[in-house]
C-alpha cells in the first residue's frame, strides 16, 4: 500500500488503537495448571495429561512461577498489582479447547493500570500530525491489564484451502499447546499510529524477553499481537466502531495491517458507508485484511469463579519481594551505556534493543578497554550489525565473538592495521573464527608505519610522475590524494594513511 495514502487519510482522520497481546511464559518448565512441559514442537499430542487434556475430574493447580512472572510482568509496566484476584471459566466451544472452558481471569487480574512509555520515529507517515518536525517523539500509552491464562490446543486443517477451516478436507487437532501458561496485556486505545503500536509491540517483547520469562517469538506464535483499530475526523470526541486484526506474526505484519484497515475504514466513511465491528483477518501474501467473523456470532463467555481454585491473596510484602527480582530494564540499561561508556543516544538504544547484543557490547569493552567504548560501538553497529542480517543469523550463531572485534578494534587503534585492513580481516573473521591477529599475520597484512620505508616508496612514485608533481607544484593540490593512491598502490595497501600523507606533504613541500 502506498505511503502517501496513510499519510493523507491520517491528515483528516484520527486512528484509534488498542493492542491486545498474548505471551507463552515459554521459560517455564511446566503447563499452568498440570506438570506437562513446555516446549514448542514436538509429536503430536504428547505432552498432555488428564489436566490439560480435559478429563472429568482432573483437578487444576497453578503454576506459582507463572503467576509470578506476571506480577513480575506487571511491576515492569508500572501496574498496580491486585492482592486479591482469581481465575474465572471463560465458556466457549471449540475443538482446540478440550474443557470447553478455557481458565483465565475476568475482572480480577493480577495486574491493572500500568503504562509504558514509547520513543517513536517522526517519519512522515507515522507521525501524529500534530507532532510534524520532530525527529522523535515519546508517547505514554496506558496498559489496562495483564491477566494470567491458558493457552489453547493447536489445530491443524488439512487439504483446501491452508488456514481456514472453510474449504479444508479435514482438522487435526494437537494439544501439547493446551494449558501453556498466558499472559495477556490489553492496553488502552491510546496508540495513534501503526508505528506507535509497532514500537510498542517491540518494546513490550524486549521487557519480556529481559524479565526472562519468555522467547517471544512472534514466527512460533509465543508472542501473538491482535490490533483493534477504529478512525474519528480529527477533532471529533467519541471513539468510531473498531475491528480487531488477527494473525500478524511479524512486527512489520502488525504496522502494515493496522495501516491497511485504517486506510479501509477512512474510504468507507468517505464513501458514506459505517464501519461493521468485526474481527478480520491479515493475509501477509494478498496484504489486506479480510472478515473473519463479525459481532452477530459474537460469544457471550458467562464467566464465573473457577471453583477449583480458592482466590489469590497476596500481602504488599511478596509482591515487593517479587519487585526485588525485577532485572535492569532496556531503558535503564540504556542511560547506563550513555552515561557510562559516553554514547550518543542512538548508539545506546541500537546496543540495548536486544540482550544478546548488549552483553556482547560489555563483554568487549572489558576486553577492549573503555577507552575504546566508541570505537567497538561503531564495529558491533555497523559491520557486525550488517554481517548478521545479510546472513540472517542471530548474535549467538555468528562466528564473531567478544574478544574479536576487542583485539580488531586495538590493531587498528594501535595502528597496526588501517581502518581498511580492518574491514578486510572483519570479513574473513567472519568466515572462519579466527582471531584478528591471526588472520594479520597470515596474511601478511600489518600495516607499515615505519617513515623510512615510506619514504622509500613516497621518492620513487613522485621520481615516476614529474607531470603531477609539477601541477601541484603550480597548486593543484587535490593531486594529493591520487599520490596517496600511488603509494598505497606500490605499498598493497599496507601503508599507514596517516604516515604516507605525512610524508608526502613533507616532500611536496605542501
Ligand atoms: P472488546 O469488548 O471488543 O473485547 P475491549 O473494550 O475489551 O473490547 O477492548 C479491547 C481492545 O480494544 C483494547 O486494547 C482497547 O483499548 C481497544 N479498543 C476499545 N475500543 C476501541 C475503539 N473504539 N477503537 C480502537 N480500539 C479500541
Ligand atoms: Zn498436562
Ligand atoms: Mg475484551
Amino acid at each position: 500500500m502506498a505511503k502517501d495514502r496513510l499519510t493523507e487519510v491520517l491528515e483528516r482522520y484520527e486512528a484509534v488503537i488498542g493492542l491486545e497481546i498474548h505471551t507463552e511464559l515459554t521459560s517455564l518448565n511446566s503447563k499452568m495448571f498440570c506438570g506437562c512441559p513446555v516446549e514448542f514442537g514436538g509429536e503430536p499430542n504428547t505432552r498432555v495429561c488428564p489436566v490439560c487434556l480435559g478429563m472429568p475430574g482432573a483437578l487444576p493447580v497453578p503454576n506459582e512461577a507463572a503467576v509470578e512472572a506476571t506480577v513480575l510482568a506487571g511491576l515492569a509496566v508500572n501496574c498496580d498489582i491486585a492482592l486479591w484476584s482469581q481465575f474465572h471459566r471463560k465458556q466457549y466451544f471449540y475443538p482446540d479447547m478440550p474443557k470447553d472452558y478455557q481458565i483465565s481471569q475476568y475482572d480480577l487480574p493480577f495486574c491493572s493500570g500500568g503504562y509504558l512509555d514509547v520513543e517513536v520515529e517522526g517519519d512522515a507517515v507515522c507521525e501524529r500530525v500534530d507532532r510534524s518536525g520532530d525527529d522523535e517523539y515519546t508517547t505514554r500509552i496506558g496498559v489496562t491489564r495483564i491477566h494470567l491464562e491458558e493457552d489453547t490446543g493447536k489445530m491443524v486443517h488439512v487439504g483446501g484451502s491452508e488456514g481456514r477451516i472453510a474449504g479444508a478436507e479435514k482438522s487435526l487437532v494437537d494439544f501439547n499447546r493446551a494449558g501453556t501458561p498466558l499472559m495477556e496485556l490489553v492496553t488502552e486505545p491510546d496508540i495513534r499510529t501503526p508505528e506507535e503500536a509497532r514500537r510498542f509491540a517491540q518494546k513490550l517483547r524486549l521487557i519480556i524477553v529481559t524479565l526472562g520469562v519468555s522467547d517471544c517469538s512472534m514466527e512460533e506464535g509465543s508472542m501473538r499481537v491482535d490490533g483493534n483499530v477504529s478512525v474519528r475526523l480529527r477533532g471529533q470526541t467519541e471513539l468510531g466502531t473498531k475491528s480487531e486484526i488477527k494473525n500478524m506474526n511479524s512486527f512489520k505484519a502488525l504496522h502494515d495491517a493496522l495501516a491497511f484497515e485504517i486506510v479501509r475504514q477512512a474510504d468507507m466513511l468517505d464513501a458514506g458507508e459505517q464501519v461493521v465491528q468485526e474481527t478480520r483477518h491479515w493475509d501477509v501474501g494478498a496484504k489486506r485484511t479480510s472478515s473473519l467473523r463479525s459481532k452477530e456470532e459474537a460469544h457471550d463467555y458467562r464467566y464465573f469463579p473457577e471453583p477449583d481454585m480458592v482466590p489469590f491473596a497476596f500481602t504488599e510484602q511478596w509482591v515487593q519481594s517479587i519487585a526485588d527480582r525485577l532485572p535492569e530494564l532496556p531503558d535503564a540499561m540504556r542511560e547506563r551505556f550513555m552515561a557510562t561508556w559516553d554514547l550518543q543516544k542512538y548508539d545506546a538504544t541500537v546496543l540495548t534493543s536486544d540482550l544478546a547484543m548488549a552483553e556482547f557490547y560489555e563483554a568487549a569493552i572489558a576486553q577492549a578497554g573503555a577507552g575504546r567504548a566508541k570505537t567497538v560501538a561503531n564495529v558491533m553497529i555497523n559491520d557486525l550489525s550488517a554481517h548478521l542480517n545479510a546472513a540472517g543469523i542471530t548474535m549467538d550463531e555468528s562466528a564473531v565473538k567478544p574478544a574479536m572485534v576487542a583485539e580488531l578494534v586495538g590493531l587498528v587503534d594501535d595502528g597496526a592495521i588501517s581502518g581498511k585492513q580492518a574491514k578486510a580481516v572483519f570479513s574473513e573473521m567472519v568466515e572462519t573464527g579466527e582471531m584478528p591477529s591471526a588472520i594479520v599475520e597470515a596474511r601478511g597484512m600489518k600495516q607499515v608505519s615505519d617513515t623510512g620505508a615510506i619514504e622509500a616508496v613516497v621518492d620513487a612514485v613522485l621520481a615516476a610522475n614529474p607531470d603531477e608533481v609539477a601541477s601541484y607544484k603550480e597548486g593543484k593540490t587535490s593531486l594529493v590524494g591520487w599520490f596517496v593512491g600511488q603509494v598505497m598502490r606500490e605499498m598493497r595497501g599496507q601503508g599507514n594513511p596517516q604516515v604516507v600523507n605525512q610524508v608526502l606533504k613533507d616532500k611536496l613541500g605542501g
